[in-house]
């Protein structure tokens, strides 16, 4: 430990690739299809610049379909168990719009695409970060195909999402999805749950 790190503040530095990614031009993505393979790339892409796991998340305007926000898994290098990609892209959609409410009067309809079905963690965030809709590629059982833990979530997790207003699509792109998890698992195959549970 870093006696200099007791007081520090918290702060998740994004790869700088991730960067990037943001300030290239992206053209609105108007179908379900088209948003998920963006979230699969930005998965891939963590696993090739070797910063965090394989997951990607993105946060879109459903209404004009441009992109709002994207995120990656930073467990490892942020020295984070928090900072999964679906916590990273929502967190940068708040930054962005300056507002802790995603669903907040005056904001378009937004939702988060995940490359794969959000974890214990992430289900339970959701509701708080005011998000509409939720979009979701490769099954919790295809990230534990692989060695991770997704956690104890609800047994029936879509229904109360859709209880607190937020819907939720599966399997969109699932097979690709799983590739590139599988891909991690043969190239780099760190899994990092601290513990199980
Ligand atoms: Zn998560």
């Amino acid at each position: 430990m870093n006696p200099q790190n007791v007081t520090a503040d918290i702060l998740l530095q994004l790869p700088s690739w991730l960067k990037r990614f943001m300030a290239e031009e992206q053209t609105p993505l108007h179908t379900a299809e088209e948003r998920m393979q963006l979230a699969i790339r930005l998965a891939q892409l963590n696993i090739e610049h070797r910063t965090g796991g394989p997951f990607g998340a993105a946060v879109f305007n459903m209404e004009t379909g441009e992109l709002v926000s994207a995120g990656v898994n930073l467990v490892i290098p942020s020295n984070c168990s928090m900072a999964h990609a679906e916590m990273i892209a929502i967190s940068s959609a708040q930054q962005k719009l300056e507002n802790f409410d995603l669903g907040a009067a005056g904001l378009p309809h937004l939702e988060l695409v995940s490359s794969t079905e959000p974890c214990a963690m992430c289900v339970g965030a959701l509701p708080w970060s005011g998000i509409r809709h939720l979009v979701c590629g490769a099954r919790h059982e295809d990230a534990r195909a692989i060695g991770f833990d997704e956690g104890p979530k609800h047994p029936r997790w879509v229904e109360e999402l859709k209880h607190r207003g937020i819907s939720v699509d599966s399997d969109i792109c699932r097979s690709g999805a799983i590739e590139v998890l599988q891909y991690y698992s043969k190239h780099e195959g760190f899994i990092y749950n601290a513990r199980q549970g």
